[in-house]
């Protein structure tokens, strides 16, 4: 991969930060934006701005078009049909669209649903809010000091109780990969749907949908190299035709009078109201920039980048990493002695050096592991391993202050 032709396609990476060439290590929370992106975003406002699938003048069409080529390359993306992705406003729309409507639908009191230790706020409150609602159980599958699932309780959590299971494919906070494919089998013996939280996992492997034969996805657009306020949810056409919808109003219906409203099918019967157009362009805009670049490309690079951060931070006395799971991505959690994690993400940001601190969402997680929170170092195939040596440069610098 041609590192520094890459780099020119995101202008943020040359900037600097308090007097420093920035190093971006927070794309777990965020990543940055290629011009294809921004471009196709100004592009839209620019020349054929208009509401979509109600227009029959041409700047209408136009867009009604692009949005719909944006839902193509998206679902195509995951290899998914287009009639299977719904555009959400992110990963957090995304489960509580199916939380709401799959509660709704099929869960039961005394139905349990199945989450785990490594969960994103995300995929924890929604389902609390549906269990409290349905009077439902949420079960949580416990991890290992390593940060991996514990694939046995999990299966014995497993019985005729459980209605849905509903995991995170990599872990924000530590970078575990967890092994889908074994618990997307052992659910499905038991004839229950998987959903899978992919906000930290598109960006790095290639999902295939159909090949994992998952049953719901979720994900982000912009940790996808695209704009904020977008993302989606897949789900297998068999389930999103059960659905009830999850918003009413404009475009999720196909007729309304005072007596019966007919809803629309999937997927518009959830996109309720003017969608995010431009952020729908822009998500397709980042997943083709990827796609151009190659995800088998990106994976090499990122597993090489990963090795070298592990073997370059471990090497820090006084640092402990939080998850040492075998198979993981580039995002790496850590704490110094007894230093307030903020304290350290403030040293390193004057050093130019972004990282994310605090308990990234994931305080049951932290309190798993005792600790308050952590910082986290979360790269992407853009970064280089001379950011690496900047980001263990200034934890050195940090440690000396904060002694
Ligand atoms: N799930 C995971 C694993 C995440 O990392 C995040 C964001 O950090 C989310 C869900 C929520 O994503 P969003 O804020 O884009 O809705």
């Amino acid at each position: 991969m041609d590192i520094e032709k890459i780099r020119l396609d995101f202008p943020i990476l040359h900037t600097t930060v308090n007097g420093k060439p920035l190093v971006y290590f927070d794309n777990g929370a965020t990543t940055q934006k290629p011009l294809a992106v921004t471009r196709a975003i100004e592009t839209y406002y620019n020349t054929y701005n208009s509401n979509v699938h109600r227009g029959v003048h041409t700047l209408s069409q136009k867009a009604t078009m692009a949005y719909e080529e944006a839902r193509t390359t998206v679902a195509g993306f995951i290899n998914a049909q287009p009639e299977e992705l719904i555009f959400t406003k992110g990963t957090t729309d995304a489960i509580n669209l199916l939380a709401y409507t799959f509660g709704k639908k099929f869960i039961k009191e005394g139905d349990e649903i199945i989450i785990s230790a490594m969960e994103h706020h995300s995929n924890i409150v929604p389902w609390q809010l549906c269990c409290e609602e349905r009077k439902a159980v949420l079960k949580v599958v416990p991890i290992n000091e390593n940060g991996e699932l514990l694939m046995d309780e999990f299966e014995r959590m497993l019985s005729d109780k459980t209605k849905l299971v509903a995991i995170t494919y990599v872990s924000n906070t530590m970078g575990t990969i967890n092994p889908v494919r074994d618990i997307i089998r052992l659910a499905h013996a038991r004839k229950v749907p998987v959903m899978l939280d992919a906000a930290q996992a598109v960006q790095h492997i290639a999902v295939d949908v159909k090949e994992l034969d998952v049953d719901f996805m979720a994900f982000s657009g912009h940790k996808l190299y695209g704009p904020t306020g977008i993302g989606a949810l897949y789900g297998k056409l068999s389930w999103l035709e059960q659905l009830p919808p999850y918003q009413g109003g404009g475009d999720m219906i196909k007729t309304v009078s005072f007596d019966k409203t007919v809803y629309a099918d999937p997927p518009l019967r959830f996109e309720a109201g003017t969608p995010n157009i431009a952020g729908a362009i822009g998500m397709a805009a980042g997943v083709k920039y990827i796609i151009g670049i190659g995800l088998d490309k990106i994976a090499t690079t990122e597993r090489i980048l990963t090795e070298y951060a592990l073997e370059r931070l471990s090497s820090i006395d006084g640092l402990r990493l939080i998850g040492m799971a075998e198979h993981r991505g580039p995002t790496f959690s850590f704490v110094i002695g007894n230093s307030h994690p903020t304290d350290v993400g403030e040293l390193l940001d004057q050093q130019g050096i972004a990282v994310r601190t605090g308990h990234h969402c994931t305080q049951p997680l932290m309190d798993r592991y005792c600790i308050p929170g952590t910082a986290r170092a979360s790269l992407s195939f853009y970064n280089t391993p001379e950011e690496i040596e900047r980001l263990v440069d200034g934890i050195n610098k940090a440690m000396k202050l904060l002694k």
